[in-house]
């Protein structure tokens, strides 16, 4: 029995009650969300995870996408960055290995964090394909689907799934063309797949297959985003909002007649002024699915600082309703991530997520504590209410003022405490 079915039949279960709790919501509410399409608690039959509710009314999360490539692969490497991820503060975890023994890294990788886990199986059929065949234009359908089993059996609990790449966005794509070429895997895999075997993509054609699949194993359904935009210039065009299409229809057919929980993904790269259009479009398209933005970035000029720009983005995007960011590191662009990159790309996106809720969901206390510890020089009750305490100790640390009151930014002729010597100003 499916999340959905329970909840389309009024039953309140504890996954339900465990999600509303940590959101404070009543577990009614979750319950018609999760009916209704708008709310998805990813679980899994093969290992217990730490629950979290993606969706509309609810707290905006941060993913953190890890995994090797084929030329840095470290199973210790990929394990040390899922647990500091987790430990940053990431709300769910997406291993996308395609590099040295991937499988028993993934394997490896689930076991070691208690968070929900994604992939995306089209990755493991491609590669294992060009292993066994030389090319990655051979691999069958069916690798397709035994691979999306393989991964569920692992423990994984959502999927990225190609399912809108059909013979329609191609023709799109294609016509219209791109400034920065596509920046998905899935999208350059699947759209050189199709075009060398003139055939149409199995993910849709075999819609309902892949959906049985996914419901024999519980799996939420994240509809892929291969046509997102890699470069500003070509946001929102044809093929993207093409596709957008396509896996809103997946989208509700899945959640319609098989009881799935849906996500569907969004870009990519988008300017400031395209960002709210792009959450609202999506939100509109798919009945109001939780919508996971890859991204967004804002501008294409800042390697290496990627993801203050998607911060930016992705603010923007959360307050104009985005449910789930996936986070983006320094070294976007440039290399594969390290631990210190997975850190400083969660910390980053969670303060976006922040953002957002402090606008969509009015969630203003702690900046209200904040703004009252700080007035009242109170230093101990501001890293409280802080993010990231320990960063903020460590840099007052390193330039400890003399007055302990003060910081060393004007020293003496701190403002605070002129005020706070002089009159009571504060409420
Ligand atoms: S010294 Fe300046 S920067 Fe530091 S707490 Fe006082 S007013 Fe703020």
């Amino acid at each position: 029995m499916s999340l959905v079915t329970d909840a389309k039949n009024g039953k309140i279960t504890e996954e339900m009650k465990t999600v509303a709790a940590f959101e404070g919501l009543e577990p009614e509410f979750i319950r018609r969300g999760i009916a209704a399409g708008r709310v998805v608690i990813p679980t899994s039959p093969y290992r217990d995870v730490q629950l979290c509710g993606l969706g509309e009314g609810l707290t905006t999360k941060v993913n953190a996408s890890i995994g090797s490539s084929s030329d840095i692969s470290s199973v210790d490497m990929e394990i040390e960055k899922a647990q500091a991820a987790e430990a940053a503060g990431a709300d769910t975890l997406m291993e996308l290995g395609t590099g040295g023994d991937f499988l028993e890294i993934r394997k490896r990788v689930i076991d070691s964090v208690s968070l929900s886990v994604g992939s995306v199986p089209l990755y493991q059929a491609f590669i294992e394909a060009a292993n066994k065949h030389g090319s990655i234009v051979d691999m069958t359908a069916d690798d397709l689907f035994k691979a999306t089993a393989d991964q569920a059996k692992l423990g994984t609990n959502f999927m990225a799934i190609h399912t809108g790449i059909n013979n329609i966005v191609l023709d799109r794509l294609k016509k219209h063309g791109r400034y920065g070429g596509l920046c998905s895997r899935g999208g350059a895999f699947m759209t050189a797949w199709m075009l060398h075997n003139e055939m149409e993509n199995p993910l849709y054609s075999e819609f309902d297959y892949l959906c049985e699949i996914l419901k024999e194993h519980d799996v939420v359904l994240s509809t892929g985003n291969g046509m997102r935009a890699g470069a500003i210039h070509d946001a929102t065009d044809r093929a993207q909002i093409q596709e957008l299409i396509i896996n809103s229809e997946c989208a509700q057919l899945a959640h319609d007649k098989y009881d799935l929980q849906v996500i569907v993904e969004g870009p990519g790269h988008v300017p400031l002024d395209e960002v709210e259009m792009n959450v609202k479009l999506m939100k509109a398209m798919s009945n109001h699915k939780p919508f996971y933005m890859l991204g967004p970035l804002v501008t294409d000029i800042s390697p290496g600082r990627d993801h203050i720009v998607t911060a930016i983005g992705a603010s923007v995007a959360a307050a104009a309703g985005c449910d789930f960011l996936c986070y983006v590191t320094p070294a976007e662009h440039l290399a594969l991530p390290n631990k210190a990159d997975v850190i400083e790309g969660v910390k980053t996106s969670k303060i976006a997520a922040h953002i957002g809720d402090m606008v969509r969901l009015g969630k203003r206390d702690e900046d209200l504590a904040m703004a009252r510890a700080r007035g009242s020089l109170n230093w101990e009750e501001m890293y409280k209410h802080a993010l990231d305490p320990e960063y903020a100790r460590s840099i007052r640390d390193s330039r400890a003022p003399e007055d302990e009151d003060a910081c060393t930014m004007c020293g003496n002729f701190c403002a605070l405490k002129i005020v706070n010597e002089n009159y009571d100003l504060l409420k």
